[in-house]
Formats: C-alpha cells, sequence, structure tokens
C-alpha cells in the first residue's frame, strides 16, 4: 500500500496545474512518501486536461480522470475518492490556495495521532470581505447543527484515513459538509489543524454568493437525512398526528359551543362564519397530508436499496 494520495478538483485552473504538482512532487520527495496524485478534471474548458495529460506522461505518480462535462467539485472528489489506494488521502484545492508544506504535517496527524479525519483550517484568509464575513456565520450554524467543533467546515485541504473516504457518499454540493457525513458514517475522530492561505495566483474563482443559500439548504437537508433518513414517519407522522390533533379538539370544541348555544336559545352567528373555524380546518388538512407525507417516505425508503446500508468496521 502506498503512502498517499493526493485528489485535486479543478475546473479551469490549467496555469497552476505544474506548479502545484511540481510542488507536491518536491515535498513528497523530501518525506520519501510513496505517493499518487489524482486530478481530476471537473469539464473544464480550458487547456487543463492537454496539462494534465502531459503530467501523467512524464511522471509515473501522476493520475488523470476527466469528466465529459462540469459535474462540480462534489462528484469530483467523489471519483477521486473511489479509484484512491494511499493509506492517507488529502484533498486539496488546484489554485494554489492550499500549500502542499501542511502534507507532511497532516499525515503525522492521521498516522500517529489516530484521528480518522482532519480538517484545514484557513485561520488568516486571503479571500474578500464578501466572502468571509458570511463564511463565518455559516460555519457557526454548520458547527451548532453537525455538533463538530470545526472552525472551517469548507476548506479544501484535508486529509482522510482511506477507510473514511471508501464509506462516505459525497454527492450535489456535500463537499462543504464532509466532516458532517464523516460524523454519520461514524468516524469521530475529526481533528483540525491551521493551514497556510494563499490569495488566487491565476484564473477566478468558481463559486459565487448563492454557495451560502446553497449551503443551508443542504446542511437542513443533511441535518433531516442524519436523524429522519431511514424512518420519515418519525417525523412526518408525529407532525401530521400533532396537526390533526389540534384541528380535531377545536372543531369539537366549535361544535359542542354552537350545540349548547342552540339549546339554551343564546344568539350565536353560523359556525362557517368564525376565523377559527377555518384554522381547524387547515390544520386537519394539513395534519393529514403531513401524515400521507410520511406513509410515502416509508415507501420511498422501502424500495430504495439503500433501506439496510450498513458499514461494518470489523469482524472477528
Ligand atoms: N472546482 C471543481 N468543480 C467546480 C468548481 C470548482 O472541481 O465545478 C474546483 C476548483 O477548480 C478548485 C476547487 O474546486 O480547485 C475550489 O474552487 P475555488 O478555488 O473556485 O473555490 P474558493 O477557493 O473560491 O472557495
Ligand atoms: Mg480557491
Amino acid at each position: 500500500m502506498i503512502d498517499l494520495s493526493i485528489v485535486i478538483p479543478l475546473y479551469n485552473e490549467e496555469e497552476s496545474l505544474p506548479e502545484l504538482f511540481d510542488w507536491i512532487q518536491r515535498v513528497a520527495t523530501k518525506n520519501s512518501y510513496s505517493y499518487e496524485v489524482i486530478f481530476v478534471n471537473d469539464g473544464s474548458t480550458d487547456r487543463s486536461w492537454e496539462v494534465i495529460s502531459a503530467l501523467c506522461h512524464k511522471h509515473p505518480e501522476a493520475k488523470g480522470i476527466k469528466f465529459r462535462r462540469n459535474y462540480g467539485k462534489s462528484p469530483a472528489l467523489h471519483s477521486g475518492f473511489e479509484r484512491a489506494k494511499g493509506r492517507v488521502v488529502i484533498t486539496m484545492d488546484a489554485d494554489l490556495q492550499d500549500s502542499p508544506e501542511e502534507i507532511p504535517e497532516l499525515y503525522r496527524m492521521i498516522t500517529e495521532q489516530g484521528l480518522d479525519l482532519v480538517s484545514g483550517w484557513k485561520q488568516k484568509r486571503f479571500d474578500p470581505l464578501s466572502k468571509t464575513l458570511p463564511t463565518k456565520l455559516f460555519n457557526a450554524t454548520a458547527r451548532k447543527v453537525s455538533g463538530i467543533k470545526l472552525n472551517d467546515f469548507n476548506c479544501g485541504l484535508k486529509a482522510y484515513r482511506l477507510d473514511v473516504v471508501k464509506n462516505i457518499e459525497v454527492y450535489g454540493d456535500m463537499h462543504r459538509y464532509i466532516p458532517y457525513l464523516a460524523k454519520n458514517a461514524g468516524f469521530k475522530n475529526i481533528g483540525e489543524k491551521v493551514v497556510q492561505h494563499q490569495a488566487r495566483k491565476y484564473g477566478v474563482t468558481k463559486f459565487g454568493l448563492s454557495r451560502f443559500v446553497n449551503g443551508y439548504l443542504d446542511l437542513i437537508t443533511l441535518w433531516f437525512f442524519s436523524r429522519f433518513g431511514k424512518k420519515p414517519m418519525h417525523f412526518f407522522g408525529l407532525a401530521g398526528s400533532l396537526m390533526f390533533f389540534v384541528g380535531l379538539v377545536s372543531v369539537i370544541i366549535l361544535g359542542a359551543y354552537k350545540l349548547y348555544t342552540l339549546f339554551n336559545g343564546i344568539a350565536h352567528p353560523l359556525i362557517t362564519n368564525q376565523p377559527y373555524f377555518y384554522l381547524a380546518l387547515t390544520s386537519m388538512l394539513l395534519g393529514t397530508q403531513l401524515f400521507l407525507a410520511g406513509f410515502l417516505g416509508e415507501l420511498i425508503t422501502r424500495n430504495s436499496s439503500e433501506r439496510n446500508i450498513y458499514k461494518i468496521e470489523e469482524e472477528i
């Protein structure tokens, strides 16, 4: 087994690649690691693939995967993870914002401190304020929801024990939450290391402000999945029953009061002229709908191939 797999997702980063590979090579040689560098070309429209091909022909350590179109950073990481063979897997961005000098320490933390995952922390960032400020908010929410005490969830520079990357599925835009995915998969030893960060040297950033909106939505999805993904009825059934019950009780009270006023000859408006009636009705309807959503959810999980997914760590 080789020591290191370095997975690099990239989209239009032709200028940075040779420099980055050289640097990684220098660090790896100095520390006498056996290693592979897996470049995942995520549908670049520039000359990135030609650059990668040239590197692969020259160096046996360089490997390239080319997507037919741009799928996103998460699928790129996932396909790199599928192929990784090193004892420790390191991901880094292709834009030279992450420094390969961090590799030895990350490697040591995984192999010697027994950590499953070490996430980089760009304590001193070289990004515009429009990005660093929302990021702070984003990380605070992610900490709260996931219960993992990390300062920087979305750092591109991370190190993993091989087991971790083979047991998680990074899809959609979930690369922002890999520590959370790992935790949900049962990997609890998650560490953090302050890492160097540089301003982008070439090219432009590939993510706009939409990253924050989508990031929050994904966080809600992940939270929901980790709690109710395999038992949707526990969520929808409870919410539905509560709503239905509130509606039912209100309707009974309304009806009983109407009857009371009728028999005692007290003047009272029609039930349908009262706002409470419509609130109660809506509540009962919504409650039934939620309940049905729960049943549908259960039917879907029953038919899904992942209904009984568990990963075994060891067997004697
Ligand atoms: N990236 C990718 N596919 C995409 C968008 C980005 O592989 O659809 C890569 C990109 O080339 C870079 C890394 O993901 O290597 C991080 O992207 P970027 O530097 O634009 O993000 P930022 O540093 O601005 O957060
Ligand atoms: Mg970057």
